[in-house]
């Protein structure tokens, strides 16, 4: 394949942007080569300013449960166009979406509606602290809830004690407040409820983890931690920013049947638009300003443009879609096995629904933030290079997970899994 016009793309990108792009992974630096500029989308496809079509394993991260320029998005957000874009005051749309939140998410009787992930994961723990009156929040190792200051906290054995901050600009005393355990490890967990006695606000979860890779939890580690958290009076907040809407209408809480008392929403809840939300007990949820003491607020949160995208995608979740979802996944999924197989390759595949990860590592299992490290980083920037110049997009870190869409053709997923079966013949 061509890539010069995304080469010199990225060369003025450069100029211009930082690292040249708004969002570091986009950049391919851990896959090392250089990063593909988009021109449209159609379905299950994607296409460079190059002109070389791909089938697309990330779906925007998530979003595009329905593939590229969906109709039917397309044409919810027309409609309100013709109306304005937003008026920074409420709209009729806005508890259109909050109820159907409502009626999807167990967990959820109220819910606050803001523009990414990052802001919904931020006012969740303001709120949990501000409702328990206590300061620390427990997060897991290699669980990312976006960017925020309190978030970014280095998953390693120093900051497990320490507490030290990920990244420059995040300041001693704030990482000091986000105490770290290991997932899927409800010992790690209990030591720290111990250790910090009455402090913690709340423990902040993937439930579903797919920021280190697929890892999911195991069921009695979650009911578990519910448990703890009752006991020790701390929130427990479902970061389902990804997991939301994609592994089944409820998330990862209706599947594992773990009821948190905030969850953090994103992604698919825009349709393609950035929206973020968090809702949970109305108790809770009332402590927020204008009812309660917990400021909060946001110009463009819950507005009708984004409602409209959102709910275009909400609107059409049912079994049908879930258990297509699944049967695409489960195809390659198997694909991919057998050419692990076949290829004799180091690799192991986690996936849970439309989301998975194939881990280039000896280990047998991948359950935490330590075992997904084991990966060869290498031979994944081989593989998705390969994959790439297959024509398949898949996402540039071995520590991301593929989003399958629901548009997939049976030649699209015959595409896939021998395009793998060639890249994991050539690494
Ligand atoms: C993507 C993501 C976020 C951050 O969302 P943004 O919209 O990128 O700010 C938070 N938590 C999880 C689990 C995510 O996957």
């Amino acid at each position: 394949m061509n890539y010069n016009k995304s080469i010199n793309a990225f060369k003025q990108s450069q100029e211009l942007i930082p690292g040249g792009v708004n969002s570091p992974v986009r950049a391919f630096k851990s896959v090392k080569c250089n990063p593909v500029f988009f021109d449209y989308g159609k379905g299950s496809k994607i296409y460079d300013i190059d002109g070389n079509e791909y089938i697309d394993c990330i779906s925007s991260w998530g979003p595009l449960i329905f593939g590229h320029s969906d109709k039917t998005t397309q044409s919810k957000i027309s409609d309100y166009l013709k109306r304005g874009t937003t008026y920074g005051a409420p709209t009729e749309i806005e508890s259109e979406m909050a109820k159907k939140i409502i009626e999807l998410v167990p967990s959820i009787e109220k819910v606050r509606m803001v523009n990414s992930g990052t802001e919904a994961t931020m006012s969740a723990i303001r709120l949990a602290r501000g409702y328990t009156s206590k300061n620390l929040i427990l997060k897991f190792a290699g669980n990312y809830h976006g960017h925020g200051d309190s978030f970014l906290i280095k998953a390693g054995s120093g900051a497990m004690t320490l507490g030290l901050p990920d990244s420059p600009g995040v300041t001693k005393n704030t990482a000091k407040d986000t105490i770290i355990a290991e997932f899927n490890s409800i010992e790690s967990v209990a030591k720290q409820f111990k250790k910090n006695l009455g402090k913690i606000a709340a423990v902040i979860i993937e439930p579903v983890a797919g920021n280190m890779g697929l890892v999911q939890s195991r069921k009695d580690f979650l009911i578990e931690l519910r448990k703890l958290c009752d006991k020790n009076k701390s929130l427990l907040i479902f970061d389902e920013v990804m997991s939301g809407f994609r592994l089944s209408q409820g998330g990862a809480q209706q599947l594992y049947d773990v009821i948190p008392d905030i969850t953090t929403l994103g992604k698919i809840i825009g349709g393609g638009l950035p929206v973020g939300a968090y809702g949970g007990k109305a108790e809770i949820m009332d402590y927020l300003a204008p009812t309660g003491p917990v400021y909060q607020a946001g110009t463009l949160s819950g507005n009708p443009l984004a409602m409209s995208a959102g709910l275009s995608v909400l609107n059409r979740l049912n079994e049908k879609l879930f258990d297509k979802l699944e049967s695409i996944s489960k195809k390659i999924h198997e694909g991919f096995m057998q050419n692990i197989h076949e290829t004799g390759t180091k690799a192991i595949i986690n996936r849970a629904g439309s989301m998975m990860t194939l881990f280039f590592t000896e280990n047998e299992k991948i359950e935490n933030y330590n075992d997904a490290i084991t990966c060869d980083l290498d031979m994944y920037a081989k593989y998705f290079k390969s994959m790439l110049d297959e024509g398949v997009y898949l996402p540039p870190s071995q520590f991301e997970c593929m989003f399958i869409s629901s548009v997939y053709s049976t030649k699209d997923i015959d595409k896939i899994i021998s395009s793998n079966k060639k890249s994991l013949q050539s690494i």
